[in-house]
């Protein structure tokens, strides 16, 4: 059995990062919630994949990859941390965007750019047609004595979501009464390794994914953290009720929810703590709902990880419900 750390990693974020108790949010809903604050991680303004970039891009750099290529939405938070990351290793950074979202020079597109990374547009639903574009790109460098390596949508492999079972040890040294750890869930790699790690350093504490996405998470996670105990050669039994998936998606990926707004603003106006409309924004105002239905069984403290996306208000609106619906 081996630990994450045992891997090869580059050290690009600064970690541990904090887990802080929310006293105001707490007081209200009568219940301890403490932040993992992944957002306070040091690249650009934080993130879930930055823990999976030092995992997937120390493997990239030991395969002597020079150029990194991957994918997302036109306002990927992951594809601006992937451009980051790689821009501070020395990698050309070549984005494949999805032509579908905020498509201005504005938020994450801005910051692609600020980043020093290329941004292609791809018009397709389907990333396989993506992917594709990527293989062509792949030979044409290679051709020119190029390597590449391409990482799928989210960080989501096996190797990525080790990052997670990172942050689990660290909140078990941080908060060692959690009784509930929550995180929003978009291609499934950040809840994977928080259920790995939850069962190696916090067994019974549960795991709930709030899904921003209609993705087949209930068996993509525990796939998912299954292929990643293999990297570890760690046992993994997962029992009912350890993980659960509850989703809170709203109008459609990546869509601000009206409804979500107010708890945006109650986050931000009694910890100063910043949400955004696409991830965490719905993953905690689904958090919020789930307490008020008694969800989380026990008394002890839910920890819930922020994984940044800040920059997302930089490109869309924060709709409220009852006002008429902005084009974002
Ligand atoms: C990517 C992302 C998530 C989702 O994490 P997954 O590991 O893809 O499930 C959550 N929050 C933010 C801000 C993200 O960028």
């Amino acid at each position: 059995m081996r630990e994450p750390q045992e891997l090869p990693k580059l050290p690009l974020g600064l970690f541990p990062t904090p887990c802080c108790l929310l006293k105001s949010i707490s007081a209200r809903y009568g219940r301890r919630i403490f932040l993992k604050r992944d957002d306070l991680c040091g690249v650009a303004f934080g993130g879930n994949k930055v823990r999976k970039l030092q995992f997937l891009l120390a493997d990239a750099k030991n395969k002597g990859c020079d150029t990194v290529f991957t994918t997302g939405a036109a306002q990927s938070n992951h594809a601006m941390l992937t451009a980051a990351c790689a821009a501070r290793l020395g990698m050309r950074c070549v984005l494949f965007l999805k032509a579908r979202g905020v498509m201005e020079r504005r938020g994450n597109l801005l910051l692609d750019e600020l980043f020093g990374a290329e941004v292609r547009f791809v018009d397709t639903d389907n990333y396989a047609v993506i992917y594709d574009a990527m293989v062509e790109l792949d030979e044409e460098l290679s051709r020119q004595g190029h390597k590449s390596c391409a990482i799928p949508v989210g960080g989501s492999t096996p190797l990525g979501s080790l990052g997670y079972v990172e942050c689990a040890d660290e909140i078990a040294r941080q908060c060692p009464s959690v009784e509930h750890i929550v995180c929003a869930a978009g291609s499934g790699g950040t809840a994977a390794g928080l259920l790995l790690g939850a069962k190696m350093y916090l067994p019974g504490v549960k795991v709930t994914g709030i899904a921003v996405d209609t993705d087949p998470f209930a068996d993509i996670i525990p796939q998912l953290a299954a292929d990643a105990a293999a990297l570890l050669d760690q046992p993994l039994s997962l029992e009912e009720g350890d993980l659960r998936i509850a989703p809170h998606i709203g109008p459609g990926y990546g869509q601000p929810n009206p409804a979500d707004t107010p708890y945006i603003e109650e986050m931000a106006r009694l910890e100063g703590v910043l949400l955004d409309p696409v991830y965490t924004g719905k993953a905690w105002a689904g958090t919020l709902e789930l307490l008020r239905k008694g969800f989380f069984n026990g008394s002890g403290p839910i920890v819930f990880v922020h994984t940044g996306g800040a920059s997302a208000l930089f490109a869309m609106d924060l709709p409220h419900e009852g006002a008429p619906a902005q084009e974002a």
